[in-house]
């Protein structure tokens, strides 16, 4: 299948209520022209100078979503056009993005990362640690900020129970997120390898890379 016909096919998989993230990392101008034409509109990037590149190459109403590890001092570069922040692993990468925000105007939306896989190389916060922010004084002093959900990863496995039992998990700690915070709107769960199973759980944002565009 054509990149297009992937991106027909997989949409036609979806329910209507959730958004394809297309991950495009490490894929060329031409790739994503050509998710672009089918009407894609999300796009997904890991680096920040990779996506300031892409960003500046491509239609500007690509709506940008960042996935990948953010250090604080290049939040900078992407602050003026991102769309949605996936990986915000503390507050004070929260602080930064407040600041650049104000910066630009503007009032940047982001999730906060939930670490509950089995593996250590995956980064984020503790559920713990999740539902103290959210409900943090220091957040309401951060206007342009917008934390509207949680990302989260399963353990990459073949074990499906397992991948079943993590995202169930991350379903739980959003539902617990809601209740001091009913702004809290997007569930961002779910990649090529698992998405189905992730919608199931509830998931409200797939990001996808290698189902649309080959492996890496
Ligand atoms: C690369 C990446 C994806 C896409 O993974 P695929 O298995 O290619 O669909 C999704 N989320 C994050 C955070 C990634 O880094």
């Amino acid at each position: 299948m054509t990149i297009k016909e992937k991106i027909v096919d997989l949409k036609s998989q979806l329910p209507a209520s959730v958004t394809l993230v297309a991950v495009s990392k490490f894929k060329s101008i031409e790739n994503i022209l050509e998710a672009y034409e089918a009407g894609q509109r999300d796009f997904g990037e890991n680096y920040v100078q990779e996506l300031v590149e892409k960003a500046e190459a491509l239609p500007k109403d690509i709506r940008w979503h960042f996935i990948g590890h953010l250090q604080s001092n290049k939040v900078k570069y992407i602050a003026p056009f991102v769309h949605l922040i996936h990986s915000v692993d503390s507050l004070k990468l929260l602080k930064e993005i407040n600041k650049q925000g104000e910066n630009n105007s503007r009032k940047i939306s982001c999730l906060l990362q939930i670490h509950i896989a089995q593996e250590d190389t995956k980064s984020g916060m503790t559920p713990q640690e999740f539902l103290e922010v959210i409900s943090s004084k220091e957040l309401i002093a951060l206007p342009h900020v917008d934390v509207i959900g949680l990302m989260g990863m399963s353990t990459f496995t073949e074990d499906l129970n397992l991948v079943k039992s993590e995202f169930k998990d991350l379903a739980t700690i959003f539902q617990e997120g809601q209740k001091t915070q009913p702004s809290l709107t997007e569930l961002s769960m779910g990649m090529s390898g698992d998405f189905q199973t992730a919608i199931t759980e509830g998931s409200t944002m797939v990001r996808i890379g290698s189902t649309i565009f080959g492996s890496r």
